[in-house]
């Protein structure tokens, strides 16, 4: 199939500061891909699972690219986002979500384009990693993996760190120096935390693990600094890298 033959559903493209995890601070293009079936109860992004008619061109004729879309049509939007500076590095771009492993061929073929564009783009997938055939097809093409670790009490998934077990138990990650994300509030059992911290030291010892308290919204509880420090104590514990970092774009006021 060629690259042209593919298409995915998006939910806009955007530039901005990103705001967690290892790139945190780092300008990035954000290309949002449409719908997610996690479910995750903090999720701020719940909008991007409508059925998406079309995205607007960052620019000033209001202009926008109906879906579904091919990967040429990604490649314009990312390029009007942040236009090329001859002469000056290239700006990377975060696919993210919307769960992006849902659409794995488009985001596979889209991340492979943008590595090998004439100006090629580094590529940070933002996933939660609970699929290793859809991780399979994109993880070669992307230079950093930003996996969360969906936790049964933020998903209502009694499965989901069996699932994260399997994925990590695969391999499929192990040759892309993955980056891991825990989103956490004052309600989230320890015994998830242990787990999650047992699974991250068995498959994946190295790879730095972000603790991220969830923002105060709707129904998800703040978080004191003594259940965080709880957290930190079980994570260092199994000796892991362990970073607590807020969502900072919101602190900023950025998307
Ligand atoms: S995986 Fe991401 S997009 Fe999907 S429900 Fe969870 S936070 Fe929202």
């Amino acid at each position: 199939m060629t690259t042209a033959a593919v298409t995915g559903r998006l939910a806009e493209v955007f530039r901005s500061i990103q705001g967690e995890g290892l790139l945190m601070g780092r300008r990035q293009v954000f290309v949002r891909l449409a719908g997610c079936h996690v479910g995750c109860r903090y999720c701020d992004t719940e909008w991007a699972f409508a059925d998406i008619a079309d995205v607007a061109v960052p620019n000033a004729r209001g202009e926008r690219v109906s879906n579904p879309m091919t990967v040429d049509d990604v490649l314009a939007l990312v390029e009007a986002s942040d236009p090329m500076v001859p002469g000056a590095p290239t700006t990377s771009v975060s696919i993210t979500g919307g769960e992006p492993l849902e659409q794995a061929e488009f985001v596979a073929a889209l991340a492979a384009a943008l590595a090998a564009a004439l100006a090629p783009r580094d590529v940070m997938l933002e996933t939660a990693a609970l699929d290793a055939e859809a991780l399979r097809l994109v993880a070669p093409h992307c230079r950093w993996l930003s996996c969360d670790i969906k936790l049964p009490s933020s998903t209502g998934r009694a499965d989901a760190l069996d699932l994260h077990e399997a994925v990590f138990a695969d391999g499929v990650l192990a040759a892309s120096s993955p980056v891991f994300k825990l989103v956490v509030d004052g309600t989230t059992p320890r015994a998830e935390i242990e787990r999650a911290a047992q699974l991250v030291s068995t498959h994946h010892p190295d790879a730095p693990v972000f603790l991220q308290p969830v923002t105060p919204m709707g129904g998800s509880p703040a978080i004191g600094t003594e259940a965080l420090e709880a957290m930190v104590d079980v994570l260092l514990a199994a000796g892991l890298d362990v970073r607590v970092i807020p969502q900072v774009h919101k602190m900023l006021k950025v998307r």
